[in-house]
């Protein structure tokens, strides 16, 4: 039967990695919050059009809009099953959700944590460096696996010596902190999201330790889905 899974993790906690790997497992559809709003507002449907109000004005899309349009489009992948990313952040979302998937015969099988520590969540995403050769040579300060060599005195690509820059995104410690406020925020944030559904019953709740490697984590992870 179709598996349909929730994934929770703070930015920089490889979230979106584990989420790829579990969907192939499955092969269920990776539905990412941000490509919802994409996809109603290209549409022009009548939740995108509303969504795109409070977008242009900067404002942030109220949940009677949010919530129906996520239901949309997880409902296209009834049949298939779905793993989704990015949705809910707050307590008041995951209560909806919840609520609302039951009105809408569809089962919440599995809910992925991955814990990490905040200091570290942080680190791992302003630790990444990128090869001026080429992309596909992993690089990171906090990872043991893939750290940057030292050449006179100066960190290089650990794979061909090229030098390493980052992405100023990576660096801007503003919008990191802001994202994470919400995620780790206990009484009304995402933490209390993935607490409600701990408490909640029903779906299974898989909580795993996210400072562990890449691969590490996935076992963890795959130990526990049926
Ligand atoms: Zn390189």
């Amino acid at each position: 039967m179709a598996k349909n899974i929730l994934a929770f993790g703070p930015n920089g906690s490889g979230k979106g990695t584990q989420g790829a790997i579990v969907k192939e497992k499955y092969g269920i559809d990776h539905i990412e919050s941000g490509a919802i709003f994409r996809e109603h507002i290209k549409g022009g449907t009548e939740l995108g059009m509303k969504a795109k109000e409070f977008i242009d004005k900067g404002d942030l899309v109220p949940d009677e809009i949010t919530i129906p349009m996520v239901l949309e489009t997880l409902g296209k992948s009834k049949e298939k099953g779905w793993l989704l990313d990015g949705f809910p952040r707050s307590k008041a979302q995951a209560e909806a959700l919840d609520k609302s998937l039951t009105e809408a015969g569809m089962n919440l099988d599995y809910v992925i944590e991955i814990v990490l520590d905040r200091g570290i969540a942080a680190e791992r995403i302003m630790g990444r460096r990128l090869c001026a050769n080429d992309n596909n040579h992993p690089n990171h300060i906090a990872f043991d696996a893939i750290k940057p060599v030292e050449k006179d005195g100066k960190l290089v690509c650990r794979v061909c010596g090229g030098e390493l820059s980052v992405r100023a995104d990576d660096q801007d410690t503003d919008a990191i902190n802001k994202r994470h406020d919400i995620y780790y925020d206990t009484d009304t944030g995402t933490m209390a999201a993935v607490n409600y559904f701990k408490n909640a019953g029903g779906a299974k709740v898989i909580s795993v330790d996210g400072s562990l490697g890449i691969k590490e984590v996935t076992e963890a992870i795959m130990k526990e889905l049926a």
